[in-house]
């Protein structure tokens, strides 16, 4: 995979992640929807709902497995305070839906607290994972700059409010130097095409894409008709990465499928495979007006991309904010591999 392109995807949602840790501190909790006996859905506020992502617990009779982490880890310790009082069965495994930090990175939180539990990923991923535990420790060092910031600017707030910031801030500080002895741990499992597993009575699948990223993985609860999906199902999908077109056959196969009734996305609703026809339109979209318009700058190609996309996603504030963002990020994609 490209580093570079991860930076950039890092940088276009930078501003987004520094919202999301000062909100961090009074952040909603993600809701949790009750998919099936063995499937639990950690959905993020709608209002977040690009700012973090869902997780997604499955649970046998012998084995629980947690797919994806959030990226605020205050939410994450939260989710572990859940499975601490909740879980019947040890955390055997956690997999990482791919490498984006609003999936991937706050595992770290998971593994401080379930040392059994075994990390999956794709194999691509798991070939550039020190990467990714440099970018734990860059996560945190950004963090960390957010407080320092915060204290300088903490004489401009009216008097009335700084005692409460100076609490919210010790709080942060104080969080960050537990996060401080957390370490991103390497995969014990990794994904090249197919990985079955069963949890105890419940088979499941775990299988490797090239679609969002190049380092996808979606896992399939076939005794509940559920899939896993990540970012590859999102409504509104990120296009920034990845291979498109691939994406689209992807996408077009779900929407086709006989054994599958509900799809869990890792950013949003609950979906079906019917809904999927809106983010294959998308991208198929994207694919055709960056290809057939080789003459216009990525402006210009904003500009003239068909209006009938932005109508239908701005439903409300948080995607009227994100289209724009995807849109360019989609459209430079298709620019990038031409
Ligand atoms: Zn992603």
């Amino acid at each position: 995979m490209n580093r570079l392109n991860v930076i950039s995807h890092t940088l276009v949602l930078l501003l987004l992640s520094c919202m999301a840790f000062i909100h961090s501190l009074a952040h909603a909790k993600s809701q949790t929807q009750q998919i099936s006996k063995h499937i639990l859905f950690f959905k993020q506020p709608s209002e977040y709902r690009f700012y973090d992502s869902n997780q997604v617990l499955v649970q046998g009779d012998k084995c629980a497995l947690l797919y994806d982490a959030s990226g605020n880890f205050s939410a994450v310790e939260g989710t572990v305070e859940y499975l601490k009082t909740t879980l019947k069965t040890p955390l055997c495994y956690v997999v990482a839906s791919h490498f984006h930090d609003d999936h991937l990175l706050g595992i770290a939180v998971v593994q401080a607290h379930f040392k059994d539990a075994k990390l999956i990923v794709h194999q691509q991923l798991a070939k550039e994972f020190d990467y990714f535990q440099q970018a734990f420790t860059d996560k945190l060092d950004s963090y960390q700059q957010s407080i320092e910031l915060s204290y300088q600017r903490l004489a401009e707030q009216p008097a009335s409010q700084r005692a409460l910031w100076q609490d919210k801030l010790s709080l942060a500080k104080t969080r960050l130097l537990r996060w401080r002895e957390y370490k991103l741990y390497p995969p014990a499992l990794t994904v090249e095409n197919t990985l079955t597993l069963d949890l105890g009575g419940y088979p499941i699948s775990i299988n490797a894409y090239n679609a969002h990223t190049r380092a996808d993985l979606m896992l399939l609860a076939k005794h509940d008709r559920t899939l896993l999906g990540g970012d590859i199902v999102d409504y509104l999908p990120y296009p920034g990465h990845g291979d498109l077109s691939n994406w689209v056959n992807v996408l077009e196969q779900l929407i086709n499928s006989k054994t599958i009734d509900v799809i869990l996305p890792g950013h949003g609703n609950a979906l079906t495979p019917n809904d999927l026809k809106q983010p294959a339109a998308f991208l198929k979209a994207i694919l055709s007006h960056g290809y057939s318009q080789p003459e216009q700058d990525l402006q210009q190609l904003q500009q003239s991309f068909p209006e009938q996309f932005e109508h239908h996603y701005s439903q409300d504030e948080p995607a009227k904010k994100a289209y724009p963002l995807f849109l360019q990020a989609g459209l430079k994609r298709t620019k990038q591999s031409k």
